[in-house]
């Protein structure tokens, strides 16, 4: 049975036509309850805009500090040749992207630049190679060393290295690892059209060898691949399926890349973009919800509006993986328009 809801603006409540009022976290939880669907995301989703914000907003406060936006680095810890065919990706070894294919990083290097990003105020650190999945051996024992370098520095550490096996999960896991990474990208129906060399059970297989092993699942998605709007909302779908929920969800803008079947994508639409936020937000209310590839080329008024639905960590550094992000001064200029704590530079 769907409840109809009242926000009343006086008390801070919401209340049912004919029931006792509820606060505002227990409006989320009964959209959580009942959101599982295309049909009931999209009711959401397609709401007035300045309503559909105004929700989002009020569910994000009632579940996390609003001044509090994440900052996390990510570092391409093995970059290029990778043997899959993602239309999007620079770094596959089937498309003339002009990346070159670099070893696995050293852990003395990983430890060096996860100080930096520290020092710059990142709390967490994200590590990705170019694999189809990690082969056993002295390669993934150095993966593994890595986590624990990341983790001595007292920072998150969060890894995305393709497939894995429920060994390999554990371990990570017994590594300290803090999250995996592994996005399912689009919606099951789209995803063909973008990746042949692995299927969407695939992915799926990978993210429950993740929570098997007790690692908080990092999933989300790309926007601009020539999905459309209802793909997007069932990729929400998929992720509200997963049990537990998603602990991050990164939403991504398509960085189109010379050389790859996704060159000529165009833009993706700003307030179709601030709708899928808002409505992430309102669908995963515990969730970080991360403003990630992209936002070298959105203006500071839209990340702000994506902040406002309920986005609440970014990505930092000049390079996301191989893509351009805006830099680190760039972002504290940004932080210090909205009036939220800037943090200092300190030695690493
Ligand atoms: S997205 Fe990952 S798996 Fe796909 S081609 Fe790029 S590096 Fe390989």
């Amino acid at each position: 049975m769907r409840i109809v809801v009242r926000w009343s603006a006086h008390q801070g409540n919401y209340s049912s036509r004919d029931g006792p009022r509820f606060s505002v976290r227990c409006l989320a939880n009964r959209y959580i309850d009942g959101m599982r669907t295309v049909e009931e995301l999209k009711a959401v989703y397609d709401l007035p805009l300045p309503e559909l914000i105004f929700r989002a907003a009020a569910v994000h406060r009632a579940h996390h500090d609003t001044s509090d936006i994440q900052r996390c680095a990510l570092l391409s810890i093995k970059t290029g040749g990778c043997p899959e065919d993602c239309g999007y990706c620079a770094q596959s070894a089937r498309y003339q992207t002009g990346v070159k294919s670099t070893p696995l990083m050293s852990v003395e290097e990983v430890r060096e630049k996860a100080a930096r990003a520290r020092a710059l105020g990142a709390t967490r650190f994200c590590m990705g190679a170019a694999w189809r999945g990690p082969r056993d051996g002295p390669a993934f024992d150095q993966v593994l060393e890595m986590v624990r370098a990341v983790r001595g520095l007292g920072m998150e550490a969060c890894v995305t290295l393709g497939m894995l096996t429920d060994e390999q999960a554990r371990r990570l896991h017994d590594a300290g690892l803090t999250a995996y990474n592994h996005n399912l990208d689009t919606s099951r129906r789209h995803y063909a059209n973008v990746i042949t060399t692995r299927t969407y059970d695939d992915r799926l297989d990978t993210l429950r060898s993740v929570q098997r092993a007790g690692i908080a699942v990092c999933c989300g998605g790309i926007l601009g691949m020539g999905e459309t709007e209802e793909d997007r909302l069932a990729l929400l779908a998929e992720l509200s399926a997963l049990e537990p929920p998603p602990e991050s969800i990164p939403i991504n803008c398509l960085v189109p890349i010379a050389g790859t079947p996704l060159a000529d994508a165009p833009p993706v639409d700003s307030l179709q973009l601030v709708r899928l936020v808002a409505t992430t937000r309102i669908t995963f209310p515990r969730a970080r919800v991360r403003l990630s590839a992209g936002r070298d080329r959105m203006s500071r008024e839209l990340q702000v509006l994506c902040f406002l639905a309920g986005a609440n960590s970014i990505f930092f550094g000049e390079k996301l993986l191989t893509a351009p992000n805006p830099g680190a001064g760039e972002d504290a200029d940004l932080f210090r328009a909205m009036g939220l704590p800037v943090p200092t530079m300190s030695q690493p």
